[in-house]
């Protein structure tokens, strides 16, 4: 099982987008997928076909503590969508609550890794879309994942909340002995720019391989299919958006060998 988080705690960079249709990719490509959603805005629920308001079993009773009445292990939230092999834990706006909920209690960064590690479910991926902070319920997505993602929409600040964002992972190496692997994806990009190649530049120098080839362009039916509830590739099947994150899929898929034989080196 593969655990990703999609984060950047700049907003508008595409991570909602991100989990939804790499979600719906991966699951076009055969693997049993769930989309885990930390943001209280609720835009991956919304985003596929779900009205949060109307959920009464969400992400937030999987965060309170095992001995409150309101607590849920993870199985008992997830509903599928109607997209054949994707499953979503759901958010609503009742999440913004757990931000200074959990913030006195012991072992804060751990529900949703402990939440994880309890329910014996088995899917291929979880995809983890984190709300657009470096708060509690980021932290939680952080430490319950072995990958993250982050998107970066080539901007003249982009890397400078780049450098934001590895700084808190550098704590959490330190202070929570916990190190996933960091990959970047590029995110509406409009490629014809100065701007962009320079930005490209930068993060290829930065993170190397961990770059996506994969270049996510600015396409209008990525925002069209978010608004009508649906993955882009049921939306637009044949717009530039659903080829490249069906492109990004395969990149994601082709990691899964290198993985699994770095797993056989350490055993041995
Ligand atoms: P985040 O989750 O990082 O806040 P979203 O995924 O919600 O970002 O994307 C922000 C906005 O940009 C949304 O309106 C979304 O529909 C739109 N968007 C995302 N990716 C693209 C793209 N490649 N081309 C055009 N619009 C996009
Ligand atoms: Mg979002």
């Amino acid at each position: 099982m593969r655990i990703i988080a999609v984060a950047n705690q700049k907003g508008g960079v595409a991570k909602t987008t991100t989990c939804i249709n790499l979600g719906a990719s991966l699951a076009y490509h055969a693997r049993r997928v769930l989309i885990i959603d930390m943001d209280p805005q609720a835009h991956s629920t919304l985003g596929l076909g779900f009205e949060p308001n109307e959920l009464d079993r969400t992400v937030l009773n999987v965060l309170e503590p095992p001995r409150s009445p309101y607590h849920l292990e993870l199985k008992e939230v997830i509903i599928p969508t109607r997209t054949p092999n994707l499953y979503l834990a759901p958010a609503n706006i009742d999440l913004a609550g757990a931000e200074y909920r959990l913030i006195d209690k012991l072992g804060r960064e751990d529900f949703l890794n402990s939440s994880i590690q309890r329910s014996n479910i088995s899917f291929d991926y979880i995809l983890i879309d984190c709300p657009p902070s470096l708060g509690i319920l980021t932290v939680n997505a952080l430490k319950a994942c072995r990958e993250v993602i982050v998107t970066i929409q080539p901007h003249y600040f982009a890397m400078k909340g780049i450098e934001e964002f590895m700084e808190t992972m550098d704590l959490m190496r330190e202070n929570l002995r916990h190190d996933p692997e960091i990959y970047v994806l590029i995110t509406i990009a409009d490629v014809r720019t100065n701007l962009y190649r320079e930005v490209v530049e930068e993060v290829k120098k930065y993170f190397g391989d961990h770059l996506f080839e994969t270049v996510i362009h600015r396409n209008i039916a990525l925002a069209e299919a978010t608004s009508h509830g649906v993955p882009v590739i049921e939306y637009e099947p044949s717009s530039s958006g659903a080829q490249s994150y069906l492109n990004l899929a395969k990149e994601v898929i082709k990691l899964e060998e290198k993985k699994s034989g770095e797993r056989l080196l350490r055993r041995n």
